[in-house]
């Protein structure tokens, strides 16, 4: 039966609340988890699935001496002008206690592979989850739930109860409270598709334009502690304005198969036994992500066209910042057969995809049908996207006339013609957290720890730089679980 008094209360269902619930459980706690959506997940649940994490079992079994102090080292490598902003005692954090996190999951059952090499790290330490990022929530819930862990979905909380300085509960959306006995962790994503008028306290630009891939990443926590006495810290940073193609409407048969870990185990098998040609099409039919087409089909001789037909921009001039300012923030790439003939091969991949790096035009035309139109004719491909034909023909013969006799860009004067898309220019996500300490606690205005309150993943990124891939993962579920154990042991 439900309460209303629990020992810590966690807002917030993806990878960072789950984990924090976890934590907080394992020391004997009681806990609920408040999640808004419909089902766990959240952002987490969306993800490629890399977690970047130095001297770990699998790291280990590939023979790589690897330590915390070179990760730390190589994290400042990939923050380019940001460097001086980051956050060094939360990196530090990351670095010392990615392993751990790393070893939990895998015990929970999340199977990896890897450790993948990504330059300028000088060693390959992203570890990729087999066979989707669903996997992390189907084993944490799981984890949480033998711990007794309540949760409860379609649960938003709505605000702080705050008595005397200290937090001690949560304002439920429905009416209501909770009582935290001991604290509140919030743990309830990034701000990139929260309302503009608080994005615009810290965003400006095309980013203002455009939504978060996650529409329920609408910065809850971040407002939260705020009204509390907290601070954001580094809201004008995001992953974005960034092109990517929607997510398979449907999923396909094999995406539905559930992330069991005997099954995940059977496909990590199959990548080192298996010949590509079997499975390549197997592993791009668990891709349930949001993917993002290269920039590099620009540079070949590609255009872009709004859903008119109408080219609206140069597409070697950061295309992606004016996507979300044609109708409907939808686009279209067109690309003739001089440049669909070189996508078929490295280094001219139409997208990184997990599980197999690349993915080119052949496999999109199998695996992602729902994002591709293909016709011999540009009145025949017109017709497959539904738009205007002669508008498309002007867009065309406008590129071919712009085109340089040394130009880079092949013409587009044969076909097969492709369409791809439609495609989005969205925030991926945002960077913008409340300010934690090195316990991660949330920090007040006036410099103190606000008694009760705790912040993890994004609500918590407390300004640490996450670039390069595996860092955000690694933050969510790392900082998740020190939240949950430090809320739960802290007096
Ligand atoms: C397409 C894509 C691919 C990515 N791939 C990778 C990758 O491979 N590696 C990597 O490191 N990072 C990746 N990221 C980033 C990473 O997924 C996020 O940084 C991370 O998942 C954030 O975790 P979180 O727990 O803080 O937020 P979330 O996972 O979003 O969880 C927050 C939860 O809180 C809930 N919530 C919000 N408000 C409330 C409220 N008021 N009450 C209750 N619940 C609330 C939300 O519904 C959500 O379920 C990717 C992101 C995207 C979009």
């Amino acid at each position: 039966m439900s309460t209303n008094a629990y020992d810590i209360v966690v807002v917030g269902g993806g990878g960072t609340g789950l984990m924090a619930a976890w934590a907080a459980a394992s020391e004997g706690r009681s806990v609920l988890l408040l999640e808004k959506g419909e089902r766990l997940g959240g952002t987490t649940g969306m993800s490629v699935g890399t977690v970047t994490a130095t001297d770990t079992r699998l790291q280990r079994s590939a023979g790589i001496t690897d330590n915390a102090d070179d990760h730390f080292e190589d994290m400042a490598k990939f923050a380019g002008p940001l460097v001086n902003r980051d956050n060094l005692e939360l990196r530090r954090l990351l670095v010392d206690n990615s392993r751990e996190t790393v070893e939990i999951l895998t015990d929970m059952g999340v199977v990896f592979v890897g450790p993948l090499p990504e330059p300028p790290h000088r060693l390959p330490r992203m570890h990729a989850i087999i066979p989707h990022s669903r996997g992390f929530i189907r084993q944490l819930e799981k984890a949480c739930r033998q711990r007794n862990v309540e949760i409860r979905t379609a649960s938003p909380a709505a605000g702080l109860v705050v008595d005397n300085g200290r937090v001690t509960g949560v304002k439920l959306r429905s009416g209501g409270q909770i009582q935290a006995r001991r604290a509140v962790v919030l743990a309830s994503g990034d701000i990139s598709s929260s309302a503009l008028d608080y994005k615009s306290r810290f965003m400006s630009g095309p980013l203002l334009d455009i939504s978060g891939i996650n529409p329920l990443s609408t910065g809850d926590g971040q407002r939260m502690g705020e009204e509390a006495g907290g601070v954001v810290v580094n809201g004008d940073l995001a992953w974005g304005p960034e092109i990517r193609f929607t997510a398979p409407p449907k999923p396909s048969i094999i995406s539905k198969l559930p992330p069991w870990p005997l099954l995940a185990r059977m496909i990590r098998t199959g990548m080192k036994v298996l010949p590509d040609a079997i499975m390549r099409p197997f592993l791009l039919g668990f891709v349930t992500t949001f993917l993002a087409p290269s920039q590099l089909l620009f540079r070949k001789g590609s255009i872009l066209v709004d859903t008119n037909g109408a080219r609206f921009c140069n597409e070697l001039d950061r295309p992606q910042d004016q996507i979300g300012r044609q109708e409907g923030k939808k686009a279209w790439i067109v690309l003739g057969g001089e440049v669909a003939r070189q996508f078929s091969a490295y280094p001219n991949f139409i997208s990184t995809a997990p599980g197999v790096g690349y993915a080119y035009l052949q496999e999109y035309e199998r695996t992602r049908p729902d994002v591709v139109r293909k016709a011999d004719t540009l009145d025949g491909l017109a017709a497959a996207m539904g738009i205007p034909a002669d508008t498309l023909q002007k867009s065309v013969a406008a590129f071919n006339a712009s085109r340089s006799p040394d130009d880079e860009r092949a013409p587009m004067s044969e076909g097969p013609y492709y369409a791809l898309g439609p495609i989005i220019s969205w925030i991926v996500f945002s960077e913008g957290g409340l300010k934690v300490d090195d316990k991660l606690r949330v920090i007040h205005r006036d410099g103190h720890p606000i008694p009760g309150l705790y912040a993890a993943g994004s609500a918590g990124q407390g300004g640490v730089l996450l670039e390069g891939h595996g860092h955000h993962l690694g933050w969510a579920f790392t900082s998740g679980r020190l939240a949950g154990r430090n809320a739960a042991l802290d007096a």
